[in-house]
């Protein structure tokens, strides 16, 4: 049986449970300035269970913190016991300390029930020491306990105080690390008969039996459960507030009841006592609070530190330097004409002040929204069938019903349970658009009130270290605890985790939806990029493992804001077709001009842009390649003869025919051909039409013979074939080859049309040029450092009726 070691309650001092002389220290655990400032030791209990954590879970704080509070009592009404190797959890408000006691001193954890309610042997109560992780209560609590080692009877069912004990913490001589402890979880007495759950895994939830301790604020007017709210956040967003706000009809989804965790007393008592100064007997005959009616303010005065630590001042704890800050949202008392309930528009009642202050973060500290319930004395409760609809001030729905410049005073964006500060949150916005990341802003937060909250430390550590002479009166001080300290002296120091922030963001955007669609439409977008990118498209939701869209599509304009943002299933032109056609519509009617140029990663857009946005073809003249060089013209002494007949053709080339040299030698004669091409709904080239066009240019004299016709019949002129099929006639020109191989199918010829001669080959050969794929043009500045206009593949004309 294991030596107990540690025994803490939430809701009860240890002198109630405990035999005085068991107390090892006769006077409250206290530690000086000076072993403090060696930050040598865990302060409380949390440190002892951090540290007992620690050995095991060397991973993450996050992991590390969620252990902890998994270990840590989540109710008041916990009795929790720490057994050397183990914790024990009661439900105090049906057990018996003693019993507890019992259940855990009596025997090994495989008993499965406790045997009787006997008392245990005085050598139990003897070995019980207090460990220093524990701290207690001044010796003074304890009278109602005689000096007997053995417990008093009739104790069962007893409930146990439910206040906060006043806790300090104590030094850490003689601390043992002892091995990971394992939480077991002991039912309430109606169950207890059937086991005590051994709990191998000290990740476990400890699950409590839900007691309203509320206190008027519950069930009996059926506002206290939970319908009608925010999604569940996750469970380490889970803090003090749990109010339950209005049933709304046609939103039932039920909700899983958490615990709730009490405040802490410097934080409970300065809210009662801001409630008080605000409630009626203080109101002045317009139903004002002093703090609306004199000081003219939502916020409570709020003292700097320095005035706590005033040495007038003498026992200053460190919780004193908590002094949380208040902010009283009572709209109702600043609306003369009542507030409309948001359902049915009768004036709101004022019901009763909200049992607990909603926490909202800001930069560097927190503060707390003190709320009222507004009842509607009209609308009927889905669940009670009873008028018990209430409404809390901050609720959304309120806000949105307030006078605009009343409302825009509220201070914070609440989620489900906490809630941001709005600058803080605006700032998280600004964030967010210059790149900083919501887990990047929620540690730098995190950092932030950390900081804060050892500056507090630092302050009160000088100031209690610059007192010499306590030492010389043998005062001592309280220590201060971790900033991660969620006892009931712990700062709870609480900042949003990176989930809550995109939470509280996506939620922001959802809302202004429509706002921010709006205001893109009326963007400019003079110089545009257009451009896709597939990061975002990887981080959307899958369907079925398949990814709904590969890209998003966006359109800039020349102040970099997004114009067009669309989520595409390929890259087609068709995916976002639409949205370019929007914007050219928008930019019309908002009286912006049409886009002049759009910056393409793909010039093959080039003709779907400039059919979304015919203005970037205005005034456009394409650059010649060779703009440097002098044009390539044809010299005025040579005519260009057009012949579209037969026997024009035939005449024509007769006469370049005449001059081939009798034996041997040849004549060259320049050649090209023009066809029609066929052009597909999309603008591309499918097909080359037939021949429309043979030019050859021979001495002085250029022909263009049309020969489009005749090529319909499948013939040429004689004379023509003839020319095209003489080997001794050179046809120089580029891809000369493949024109007389099409035309010489396309007429049927029986004689091969030889003698092309490939200029671009030819000037490779003799290392003119060093690509035989160059253009006409290339070859034209090259050899004659002169501009040839064409720098066209395909001239497409407009079709033709
Ligand atoms: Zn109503």
């Amino acid at each position: 049986m294991g030596e107990l070691t540690a025994l803490l309650t939430e809701g009860t001092s240890l002198e109630q449970i405990l035999p005085p002389q068991s107390l090892v220290q006769p006077h409250p655990p206290c530690v000086n300035a000076g072993a403090q400032l060696a930050a040598s030791a865990p302060s409380n209990a949390n440190r002892a269970l951090d540290d007992w954590a620690a050995p095991r879970e060397q991973g993450t704080c996050r992991k590390r913190e969620q252990q902890r509070r998994n270990l840590l009592p989540r109710q008041k009404d916990l009795l929790v016991v720490l057994e050397r190797h183990d914790i024990w959890v009661f439900h105090s408000s049906t057990v018996d300390p003693y019993f507890a006691l019992q259940v855990v001193t009596a025997g090994p954890f495989k008993q499965k029930t406790p045997t009787d309610g006997s008392p245990l042997p005085p050598a139990t109560w003897s070995s019980l020491a207090l460990p220093p992780s524990v701290s207690s209560t001044t010796p003074s609590a304890n009278e109602s306990h005689s000096d007997t080692a053995t417990p008093p009877q009739g104790h069962h069912n007893s409930r146990i105080h439910s206040h906060i004990p006043e806790r300090t913490p104590s030094a850490s001589i003689g601390q043992r690390p002892g091995p990971v402890p394992r939480i077991v979880v002991a039912p309430s007495p109606e169950t207890l008969t059937q086991c005590i759950i051994p709990d191998e895994d000290p990740q476990q939830l400890i699950e409590t039996a839900e007691k309203d301790s509320d206190g008027g604020d519950g069930d009996e007017d059926g506002v206290g459960d939970g319908l009608g709210e925010e999604d569940e956040v996750p469970d380490e967003e889970d803090e003090a507030d749990d109010e339950e706000g209005v049933e709304q009809e046609g939103n039932n989804a039920p909700r899983v009841k958490s615990t709730r965790r009490p405040l802490p007393k410097w934080l409970l008592e300065p809210f009662k006592a801001r409630v008080a100064e605000s409630s009626a007997p203080h109101r002045d005959a317009n139903g004002l609070p002093p703090l609306y009616s004199h000081h003219k303010t939502f916020w409570f005065p709020h003292p700097s530190t320095f005035f706590f630590l005033h040495p007038s001042s003498t026992r200053t704890t460190p919780q004193d330097l908590f002094d949380p800050r208040f902010f009283l949202w009572d709209p109702d008392a600043l609306c003369p004409r009542g507030i409309p309930c948001p359902n049915c528009h009768t004036v709101l009642q004022r019901h009763q002040v909200i049992s607990q202050p909603r926490r909202c973060v800001d930069f560097d500290h927190t503060f707390w929204i003190i709320g009222y319930r507004y009842q509607c004395q009209k609308c009927i409760h889905p669940k009670s069938k009873k008028a018990t609809v209430t409404f809390r001030s901050w609720d959304q729905r309120i806000l949105a019903v307030l006078p605009p410049s009343l409302a825009l005073e509220f201070p914070a964006r609440l989620s489900h349970r906490s809630g941001v500060s709005t600058s803080l949150f605006s700032w998280m916005r600004s964030c967010f658009n210059y790149g900083l990341g919501s887990k990047q802003f929620s540690d730098t937060i995190r950092m932030q009130h950390i900081l804060r909250y050892e500056m507090l430390e630092l302050q009160y550590l000088e100031q209690v270290a610059s007192r010499t002479l306590d030492d010389w009166f043998q005062l001592k001080y309280e220590a201060f605890p971790r900033f991660d300290d969620l006892g009931p002296l712990g700062p709870h120091l609480y900042t949003p985790s990176a989930a809550l922030l995109r939470d509280l963001y996506d939620d922001f955007i959802d809302e202004h939806r429509p706002e921010i669609n709006q205001h893109t439409a009326m963007l400019s977008a003079n110089i545009c990029a257009i451009d896709h990118s597939h990061k975002i498209a990887k981080q959307t939701m899958r369907v079925g493992g398949e990814q709904p869209f590969t890209a998003i599509l966006s359109l800039t304009n020349e102040k970099n804001e997004i114009r067009a943002c669309n989520f595409v299933a390929t890259k087609s032109h068709s995916q976002y077709e639409l949205a370019l056609r929007n914007v050219h519509d928008s930019l019309d009617l908002y009286g912006h001009p049409q886009p002049s140029l759009i910056y393409a990663d793909n010039i093959s857009d080039k003709k779907f842009l400039e059919d979304c946005f015919p203005s970037l073809r205005e005034g456009v003249t394409p650059v010649e390649k060779y703009g440097h060089l002098e044009e390539l013209v044809v010299p005025s002494g040579v005519p260009i003869l057009i012949k579209n007949t037969s026997e024009a053709i035939n005449d024509a080339m007769r006469t370049i025919l005449d001059d081939i040299p009798e034996d041997e030698g040849s004549i060259i004669i320049g050649f090209d051909s023009e066809w029609n091409v066929e052009v597909s709904p999309q603008g591309k080239v499918t097909r080359r039409g037939r021949t429309a066009i043979i030019q050859i240019a021979y001495k002085s004299r250029i022909y263009i013979l049309q020969v489009a016709d005749m090529l319909a019949n499948n013939e040429l002129p004689q004379q023509l074939r003839l020319l095209l099929s003489h080997p001794r006639v050179i046809k120089s020109g580029r891809l000369v080859n493949s024109d007389l191989k099409y035309l010489q199918t396309a007429c049927k010829s029986p004689n091969p049309f030889v003698g092309g001669l490939d200029l671009a080959k030819y000037a490779k050969d003799r290392r003119v040029i060093t690509n035989a794929q160059c253009s006409l043009a290339d070859l034209c500045a090259i050899t004659l450092a002169k501009r040839l206009n064409k720098n066209v593949p395909e001239r497409v004309s407009p079709p033709q009726a």
